[in-house]
């Protein structure tokens, strides 16, 4: 690791000891060390998986989230789902169990995610602000019968179908055309500009959504993420290291 990011991590331990409303925001890159794949990994897990077609590959992965594709072709949608977002026995890493600790010395104020995987929640956290919500939460395309994860981790090789009218159980957040829910949304915006601390780990989310006026570390292993804002701290690490070392420097 670079000096530059050892004296910023250290920064970053001095602004959370020093914080009145420590925020943190999370995306797909807190969870990639606990093997759920980022944007970058579905396209790779894509190209190589081989039994989609070159007209599904053409559609990307959101044209492949969308809820017409997955009522359509249940067979493609679940074998995409599976080998990416659905992972229900998904262990949490050191920043989803930092975050947590945090939260529960009264620490971090809020704690805010795009991600479906409920990690922060499997490390204990207790008020998450999910955009799209989780992969908990399923419904019946036809009858909206709403379903837990367990319909679609009972056999992995079946698609889950509805138990009153037989329809496809569809993801809630694909059913939703990948609209993040706008309550959510309010309250993690107003957590936000509340903030004096903002930790941002892991998403590739644009700056003009974070509206605040603390100082804000972005935590990315991606350089390509870097901002130059003057409020900004960037540490181009893996987050799942930079949690490692702000446990033993927190001593939490
Ligand atoms: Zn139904």
């Amino acid at each position: 690791m670079n000096n530059v990011d050892i004296e910023n991590i250290d920064f970053l331990c001095h602004k959370i000891q020093a914080s009145k409303h420590l925020v943190a925001f999370t995306g797909a890159g807190a969870s990639t060390d606990s093997g759920i794949p980022d944007l970058d990994g579905i396209n790779e897990i894509l190209k190589n998986d081989g039994l989609f077609s070159y007209a599904h590959l053409r559609m990307g992965v959101f044209g492949l989230l969308n809820p017409n594709f997955a009522i359509n072709n249940p067979t493609e949608f679940y074998r995409l789902y599976r080998k990416t977002f659905f992972q229900p026995y998904a262990v949490p890493n050191s920043t989803h169990q930092v975050l947590s600790q945090l939260e529960r010395a009264g620490i971090l104020k809020s704690l805010i995610t795009t991600n479906i995987d409920t990690l922060h929640q499997k490390a204990g956290a207790k008020n998450v602000v999910e955009y799209w919500g989780n992969m908990r939460r399923n419904r019946c395309c036809s009858c909206n019968k709403k379903y837990d994860w367990d319909l679609l981790a009972y056999d992995q090789k079946k698609i889950p179908l509805c138990k009153n009218c037989g329809s496809t159980v569809i993801p809630e957040f694909v059913l939703r055309g990948l609209a993040s829910y706008p309550a959510a949304v309010k309250k993690g915006e107003a957590e936000i500009k509340k903030a004096d601390v903002l930790i941002v780990v892991g998403t590739r989310r644009s700056f003009s959504s974070f509206d605040n006026k603390g100082v804000i570390f972005v935590i990315n292993n991606k350089y390509n993420s870097r901002h130059n804002d003057k409020n900004v701290v960037n540490i181009t690490q893996n987050a799942n290291e930079v949690f490692k070392i702000l446990q033993k420097k927190l001593q939490l």
